[in-house]
């Protein structure tokens, strides 16, 4: 065969090797994309969910109810939502379980899945974004936003061969009324024993109207903050450093664990202006910047997986 045709046939073959696989990471980009609208969808009242009404012992009252959620701020709606989240989880095979708390503040239910390490470790990375939303909001950006993107790095987390920490993926209950579902959360992990190498918190991920793909990470350790500049350059990310303490990741730092927030960018006043509202609906969210904030946070992960 004369050089330059081999040459040739090796290019055409190296390009055929690259568009498949450019498709598949593109097919699975959108698969990804997919369970993140759906979910998102039975979330925020967009789409109805088949749920069995329980009781607060679990007891099931009615079997098969199908109906639309419209903010998830009642013991009724938290706990179908719960529901849905069980559901969703045990969809991309982990095992679900539901972590009942109550305290002073609050009594209710954080749902959360645990994807072992490879390599027997005792070191958790917790991932989690609270659920419940403010009362007559449908909470699409506050924060089903965030519950998705949690989602959708724990399917792509539980696919990767090795592992060398074990990860906790969590939905928290009631932060809307004062951090209650992840202080009893944090409060459990401590009373475990469990050795957190660091909790991540992710609220309101779902607004970029200047579509500069921006985010900002909520009082980082130094090693943390590190860590996400260097995943969001390679993505070509803008990220802002802010010291807002008012959502879970609060919950963990407070009682001595290593902790960061992840959200939307507040700076140049691009957040959602529908904050709190009836209008935070499943219409407003720009599913562009989910997909390109959860690329950024599973690679963060990644790297946790890897070290
Ligand atoms: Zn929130």
């Amino acid at each position: 065969m004369k050089r330059s045709v081999k040459i040739a046939i090796i290019i055409f073959g190296l390009a055929l090797a690259g568009f498949a696989q450019e498709n598949s990471v593109s097919e699975a980009d959108r698969s990804l994309k997919l369970m993140q609208t759906e979910l998102l969808a039975f979330l925020t009242g967009k789409s109805p969910v088949m749920v069995d009404i329980t009781n607060e012992s679990s007891r099931v009252l009615k079997k098969g109810s199908l109906g639309k959620l419209s903010d998830r701020h009642s013991v009724l709606s938290r706990n179908i939502t719960a529901g849905v989240l069980f559901k969703a989880l045990d969809e991309i095979d982990l095992e679900p379980k539901r972590h009942r708390y109550e305290t002073e503040k609050g009594k209710g239910t954080n749902v959360y899945a645990t994807i072992p390490a490879t390599t027997p470790t005792k070191e958790y990375v917790l991932l989690g974004a609270h659920y419940d939303s403010v009362k007559g909001s449908p909470g699409a950006n506050d924060n089903a936003s965030g519950t998705v993107l949690v989602y959708g790095v724990a399917a792509q987390l539980a696919k990767l061969k090795s592992r060398n920490r074990n990860f906790i993926l969590v939905f928290f209950d009631q932060e809307e009324i004062g951090l209650v579902g992840s202080r009893a959360f944090a409060a459990k992990l401590k009373k475990d024993g469990m050795s957190l190498h660091s909790a991540h918190t992710v609220d309101q991920m779902g607004w970029d109207n200047d579509g500069d793909k921006a985010i900002e990470i909520e009082l980082p350790t130094v090693a943390l903050e590190k860590l996400y500049r260097e995943e969001a350059e390679k993505l070509s990310i803008t990220v802002h450093k802010t010291n807002v303490p008012s959502t879970d990741h609060t919950a963990f730092r407070e009682i001595g664990f290593n902790a960061i927030g992840v959200t939307e960018e507040y700076k140049n006043r691009d957040t959602t202006p529908h904050y709190h509202k009836s209008s935070d609906t499943f219409e407003t969210i720009d599913f562009d910047y989910l997909a390109s904030t959860t690329r950024l946070v599973f690679n963060v992960m990644k790297r946790l997986a890897e070290d």
